[in-house]
């Protein structure tokens, strides 16, 4: 796998490789630096921070709030820090990684413009070999995939999107320089979380907006402002019980979670509820009713009870009913906007349903739909990510016996705890497919990971073993129960990314663990029996 350059040169070595520069490279860095261990971070991009540093999008802000959405591990740093709003938005995200990038003397250790291409793992010296688009190679005894859960861009095929003029931007590949809209004609293609964030900021500029929707989701006001100096202090005075009731949660952030049922309750009790809830915003929805997502019936009333608001804020009734979801209320992640229906009570907004019938093709001028083209002088793809495993499989990892992790994965993920996968020893994933990851706050599941992977290291060091690998028999039991517990719910009733719905060709398997309290509960267990299920080797 040697390019010519780096043929020349023997690999470097470390101890611990980290892919990704994200706040899971990031809290991977900082801790097994602690440890002692010579660790490097290999970043493509040319700056930190991950889902944050390449989604610039108009609008991007996190939809968990922010005294939650940021690192626990360091009492020091969540006292100093400051949040200026209530949900942050992306710069100010990013000037927090750049803060803890300083604060914890990272920089030397993380390396950019380096996207890892291939990591082998050469059985007889028991260390991966990893290359990189630099033409680098470098040979280390763990490697740490933190390679985020929504970092591989979904850009769909159409036809002759080529022989478009104008700029196509995809909101996950954002131009750092920013974009500006004013008195341009155009087309925004798709409706899932980041088009509902950037649509109403888009509109303000635009001379036209055309927003092409497949699927309508169902999105709550966030309800973001300013974060008051009150709400701050009496968060820092005892943030550690902020912290403990969120880890108690099956999300793992904190809300308001109704212990109620809503088949306990009757039809008006519940439209009360969603009352309170649209006024709190964001996903304080999930605390809605304890059976939300388990009880159609419940999730019927709730579904309703939204769909009543987009007919009472969108004044035209043909734009009302398309934007109005017929699917499960929160089956998808649930959105949150600043005044997205609002929007197409705009003159210059139209919403174009592309369901039946789809795009058709790209033209010198624009798109075409139905047989009618529709011109712009530039077109967003808000199309989402092949989410979990992209990042993953885009990198050619290969395991004991040379065997592809996109071979083994060819009919799904497959891993134990979203951790580890069998016949890939000492490889780890943070916020893997199999783990709590995207249905939790990311922070929380990050960092119980990468506490995790150093216990394990720790663990390794201290009895003299050199691998770990998860038993096929582990792992097979793992992918059963990661889907049996999300078949106890509505979540996969629905064409959502959780199911690798949206990307054509993808497997369809349920990937993240519903749960973060029994997850978190699960591996103390297995940590505790001596790491069952685990295979651990001697020298
Ligand atoms: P997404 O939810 O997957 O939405 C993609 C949109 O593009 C969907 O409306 C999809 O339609 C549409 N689409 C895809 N291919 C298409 C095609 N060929 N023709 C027409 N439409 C097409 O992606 P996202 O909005 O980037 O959000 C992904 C996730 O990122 C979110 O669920 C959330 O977890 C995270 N996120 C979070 C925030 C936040 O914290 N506030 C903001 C942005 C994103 P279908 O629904 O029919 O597939």
């Amino acid at each position: 796998m040697a390019t010519d350059r780096a043929a020349a040169q023997a690999p470097r070595s470390l101890d611990m490789i980290i892919v990704g520069a994200g706040f899971a490279g990031l809290y991977m860095l900082h801790k097994a630096r602690r440890m002692g261990l010579d660790a490097r971070v290999l970043e493509a991009g040319s700056g930190a921070g991950g889902t944050w540093y390449w989604n610039r999008y108009p609008g991007a802000r996190c939809d968990i709030e922010s005294m939650q959405y940021s690192y626990q591990f360091d009492e020091a740093l969540e006292q100093e820090w400051h949040w200026s709003e209530k949900y942050a938005a992306q710069p100010e995200l990013l000037e927090y990684v750049e803060h803890v990038i300083q604060r914890f003397g990272l920089a030397e250790a993380i390396q950019y413009d380096t996207r890892v291409e291939a990591a082998h793992f050469d059985e007889t010296a028991n260390r991966w070999r990893v290359r990189a688009s630099t033409g680098e190679e470098f040979s280390a005894r763990y490697c740490v995939m933190a390679t985020g859960c929504l970092s591989s861009a979904n850009v769909p095929h159409f036809e002759n999107k080529e022989l478009f003029q104008g700029p196509i931007y995809h909101t996950g590949q954002w131009p750092h320089e920013g974009v500006d809209f004013t008195g341009l004609r155009v087309g925004v293609i798709g409706t899932g979380s980041s088009a509902i964030q950037a649509i109403p900021i888009i509109a303000e500029q635009a001379a036209e907006l055309t927003v092409f929707q497949r699927t309508p989701a169902f999105t709550v006001p966030a309800r973001n402002r300013p974060l008051t100096d009150e709400e701050e202090a009496a968060i820092k005075a005892d943030y550690p019980s902020l912290r403990a009731r969120a880890k108690q949660q099956i999300l793992a952030f904190d809300i308001q979670f109704n212990e109620r049922r809503g088949s306990e309750v009757g039809a008006e009790e519940i439209r009360a509820e969603c009352e309170r809830r649209w006024e709190m915003g964001a996903l304080n929805w999930y605390g809605a009713f304890a059976d939300l997502l388990t009880d159609p019936h419940t999730n019927e009333i709730v579904s309703d009870w939204v769909r009543g608001r987009i007919a009472e804020i969108v004044k035209d009734p043909a734009t009302a009913q398309l934007l109005t979801p017929k699917t499960i209320f929160g089956c998808k992640r649930i959105c949150a906007d600043t005044g997205y229906y609002e929007t197409f009570n705009r003159a210059n907004v139209t919403l174009v349903d592309v369901s039946e019938k789809p795009i058709e093709e790209f033209t010198a001028r624009g798109l075409v739909v139905d047989g009618r083209e529709y011109a712009f002088d530039a077109i967003v793809s808000a199309t989402g990510f092949d989410a979990m495993t992209g990042s993953l499989n885009r990198i050619d990892i290969r395991g004991r016996a040379g065997q592809p992790l996109r071979e083994k994965w060819a009919a799904g993920p497959r891993t134990y705890l979203g951790l580890q996968a069998a016949g890939f020893p000492n490889l780890f994933m943070i916020s893997g497919p199999g783990s709590p990851s995207v249905l939790t706050c990311m922070m929380t599941s990050i960092e119980q990971h990468v506490e995790f992977i150093a216990d394990v290291v720790e663990h390794l060091g201290s009895n003299g073993l050199v691998s770990i690998e998860p038993t096929v028999v582990a792992e097979d039991q793992w992918v059963e129960h990661v889907n049996e517990v999300a078949g106890g719910t509505l979540l996969n009733g629905c064409n959502s990314w959780y199911l690798g719905a949206n990307v054509p060709g993808k497997p369809r398997v349920f990937m993240p663990y519903v749960g973060f309290p029994a997850y978190a509960e699960k591996c103390r267990q297995i940590v505790a029996a001596g790491y069952e299920g685990f295979a651990l080797r001697a020298a």
